[in-house]
């Protein structure tokens, strides 16, 4: 498989009144063309920042530093503001969490999915409402005819969802960016919704990037799964490896807090104590150290190194150091 998506060395600072917000450090990771790759974590993980990173989504006050983001073997950190634009509305498409806030409630169905057809594509106005149809029929949207003339408001949320995957889908992107797809809909929507990417990425050789804190959704979705934690890839690996072979504590706590098939009715969900770090002013050394119940005292002082296990596996943690305290794994 070709490289399609390179990041070396990722870093995101927001600067604000009290000081600097360190959301993303020194993050690294590939996707190979039709490759899915799941990212999760919870909240202020860093997990959807890493991606407006590199789509330049972020405001003024973020700084974004990378020694590298190669995209379709081209440097993105080298572009122009056009060419950025460019790859990012043609090339790269995404997904919200809310459709609500980022379709244009002025701009009819048709409009929302024409525009980048227009823009990216040179289609005139007939083309594009053609193509527009075409898209809200492949997104099995019923009677599409007359959802082309309807404004966002007056459609429900999965129906919102499925414009929004439309439009993202429009110019045929290399790669989908979908960020939490499915955390505002109820859970039948959600179901239908995970089905229509899934197919559609089948259909259409498309490498996708799926955010979530959901790791059920992953692993019905991705081949392969990075975990984030206060900022950093704590753990990456196949499906397989980080549901099977889990190797960082903090993956450990994310599996523990999600129903098994061949759960009992009388086992209880463990959840993870504790709260995530304040990235204003993270901890010293694993940000993990606070809430992990085998931090040790160099946790606290120094960021675990990035242990490679295997050709797809490698994790952030101090206890894969041989001298390191053997730990049961904590499943
Ligand atoms: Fe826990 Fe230490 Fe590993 Fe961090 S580095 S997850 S604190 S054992």
């Amino acid at each position: 498989m070709s490289r399609l998506l390179e990041v070396k060395n990722l870093t995101t600072n927001f600067h604000i009144g009290v000081g600097c917000v360190q959301a993303v450090r020194n993050v690294s990771f590939h996707l190979d063309a039709g490759e899915s790759l799941g990212i999760v974590g919870e909240s202020g993980s860093g997990k959807s920042v890493t991606m407006m990173s590199i789509m330049g989504l972020l405001p003024d006050y973020a700084d974004v530093t990378a020694d590298s983001i190669r995209f379709n073997d081209r440097e993105m950190t080298k572009m122009s503001v056009g060419e950025f634009r460019k790859v990012r509305g043609n090339e790269i498409g995404m997904i919200f969490q809310d459709p609500m806030t980022s379709l244009n409630p002025l701009y009819t169905v048709e409009n929302q999915i024409a525009e980048p057809l227009r823009i990216h594509r040179g289609m005139n106005k007939a083309e594009a409402r053609k193509a527009a149809l075409e898209l809200l029929k492949r997104v099995e949207i019923p009677n599409p005819e007359a959802r082309l003339k309807q404004y966002p408001h007056e459609l429900s949320g999965g129906m919102r969802q499925r414009v929004m995957i439309a439009a993202a889908i429009a110019c045929q992107p290399k790669l989908v960016i979908a960020d939490e797809p499915t955390t505002a809909l109820d859970v039948t929507i959600q179901a239908q919704v995970l089905d229509l990417l899934n197919h559609l990425k089948e259909s259409s050789n498309a490498s996708i990037i799926m955010i979530t804190h959901d790791l059920g959704v992953i692993a019905s979705m991705c081949s392969r799964i990075l975990v984030m934690y206060g900022g950093i890839i704590c753990e990456q690996g196949t499906v397989r490896e980080i549901f099977y072979e889990p190797r960082h504590p903090y993956t450990w706590g994310l599996l523990r807090s999600i129903p098994k098939m061949t759960e009992r009715k009388d086992e209880k969900l463990i959840p993870i104590n504790g709260t995530p770090p304040d990235m204003l002013c993270p901890p010293k050394g694993c940000p993990f150290a606070p809430r992990c119940p085998y931090a040790m005292p160099v946790c606290r002082k120094y960021l675990a190194p990035n242990t490679v296990l295997g050709e797809t596996h490698s994790c952030a943690c101090h206890l894969l150091h041989p001298n390191a305290p053997k730990v049961e794994r904590g499943l």
